[in-house]
């Protein structure tokens, strides 16, 4: 039943296992094909945040608690030119700065983001 094509199956993955349908490292609680998680599942959630602490990609902060023993560690300033963050329907990567700057809007394919996760930008990168 689960090829990994369907786009409503929902996948928890633990550390430190990842989530094999993405093109990062990413995992998370009941993550959905397009990085929406229990945590946040409307429509524009489809971004999922790299964590410094593990390189590992989460669709937000709560998924990184659950599925790991450790605390989180924000990407510091002076990298906020890596990538960062991964748009869950095209599956592109931006940089954080990219994000940040991209007013919600994903640059590669136009997907829209939630703009309340800007609101939580502290929790993710040193800015
Ligand atoms: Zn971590
Ligand atoms: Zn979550
Ligand atoms: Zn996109």
């Amino acid at each position: 039943m689960s090829n990994g094509r369907d786009p409503t199956a929902c996948r928890t993955t633990t550390a430190p296992g990842t989530d094999d349908r993405f093109p990062v490292p990413l995992r998370g609680v009941a993550v959905d094909a397009e990085t929406r998680c229990l945590h946040w599942h409307d429509p524009p959630d489809v971004v999922a945040l790299r964590f410094d602490c593990c390189d590992t990609y989460y669709p937000c902060v709560t998924c990184h608690a659950e599925t790991t023993d450790h605390g989180t560690e924000r990407l510091p300033s002076d990298r906020l030119h890596e990538p960062a963050v991964l748009c869950g329907v095209c599956r592109q990567t931006l940089t954080a700065t990219a994000y940040l700057g991209c007013d919600d809007t994903c640059p590669h394919c136009g997907a829209a983001f939630n703009p309340g996760c800007h609101e939580h930008r502290d929790r993710y990168f040193a800015v």
